[in-house]
């Protein structure tokens, strides 16, 4: 499907990947079976997350990525088209499975889960060439590494070379981080366990956060930004500027999967919709989006859509 005038303004090139979930008492040992209470199917992935929360919240909205060809692919592309989502470089191949992420919950919030990412490490260089015309029009682009790195940095180089705004999410985190990733991100977005390895550095506190905020900004990104569950995030903006906390609403949360990725959907819109907008003005908003996201249950379906939040937000 085309997004009708062609010019998307949020592109994301990123993952998807079927969350298959169990909910059991107990996890089970080796060789044994048990019974669950529950299960069901979500659509997750990170790139496809921050793709649908940018989409809920009004952005004009294109995918880069890769499904099998196979069901849970033909669901996926029907998940974007229902979200508005430009599908025009979603592309399925026969050479792998749609990404898929077995889970199992116990009883206790405990997990054990297995990721195969399939289809997903096909994305290569090719796909993100033919992606061009949408990423180098877009107001934004965003990348994680749920997919090869070679084909997030070529995305990022890509983008600001037409001078295209870039976040991007250092997650999962890989400790040796090429140091052009940084140098290519307007907007260096990560939570605090993968600060922590990519730093190497404890990041216990709201001190700690703006620490190594400060250092991962010395590596060459823009900005950088923190987050910290229930404590909101850490902004900080410029080198010798003083990192600034921002905290989110107190809320009951019933499910934090995903709740990041909401954030930096948001923050996608924001940068998207309103590129004067201060950075900490938009991580402030981006966190009410968020916390919205944990109050309910699921990954995708707890993001919340225009209608769902305050109208001051927009
Ligand atoms: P991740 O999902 O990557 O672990 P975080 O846990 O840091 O990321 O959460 C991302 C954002 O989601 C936070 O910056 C905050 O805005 C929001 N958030 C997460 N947990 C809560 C919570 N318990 N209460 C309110 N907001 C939350």
């Amino acid at each position: 499907m085309s997004v009708m005038g062609g010019q998307v303004d949020v592109v994301i090139v990123g993952s998807c990947m079927t969350d298959l979930v169990s909910q059991v008492q107990r996890l089970p040992k080796v060789g044994e079976t048990i019974h669950g209470h529950k299960f069901f199917i979500g659509f997750g992935g990170k790139g496809a997350n921050q793709c649908v929360q940018a989409a809920r919240m009004g952005a004009k909205t294109a995918m880069v990525c890769k499904l099998g060809n196979d069901f849970f692919g033909d669901k996926y592309v029907q998940n974007f088209k229902d979200h508005g989502i430009s599908t025009d470089y979603v592309e399925q191949t026969a050479e792998a499975v749609t990404g898929a992420a077995s889970i199992i919950v116990n009883d206790a919030g405990e997990n054990a889960i297995v990721i195969v990412a399939g289809a997903n490490l096909l994305l290569g260089n090719e796909e993100i060439q033919r992606a061009k015309p949408a990423v180098s029009q877009a107001k934004v682009l965003v990348c994680q590494l749920e997919i090869s790195p070679d084909a997030s940095l070529k995305a990022l180089h890509m983008a600001k070379e037409s001078y295209v705004r870039t976040i991007f999410n250092p997650a999962p985190a890989i400790a040796d981080l090429h140091s052009d990733f940084y140098k290519a991100s307007d907007v260096f977005c990560c939570n605090e366990s993968e600060a922590e390895l990519l730093t190497g550095q404890t990041v216990a506190t709201v001190e700690d956060a703006g620490k190594v905020g400060v250092e991962l900004l010395g590596r060459g990104c823009g900005s950088v930004i923190i987050t910290l569950g229930a404590q909101g995030c850490v902004v900080i903006t410029a080198q010798g500027s003083s990192p600034k906390h921002v905290p989110t609403s107190k809320v009951t949360a019933v499910d934090t999967t995903g709740a990041g990725d909401s954030f930096i959907g948001a923050l996608a819109f924001y940068i998207a919709h309103y590129p004067t907008m201060p950075l900490e003005e938009m991580a402030r908003r981006a966190n009410l989006v968020a916390a919205v996201s944990v109050q309910t249950e699921g990954t995708q379906s707890s993001y919340p859509c225009k209608k769902d939040l305050p109208s001051a937000l927009f």
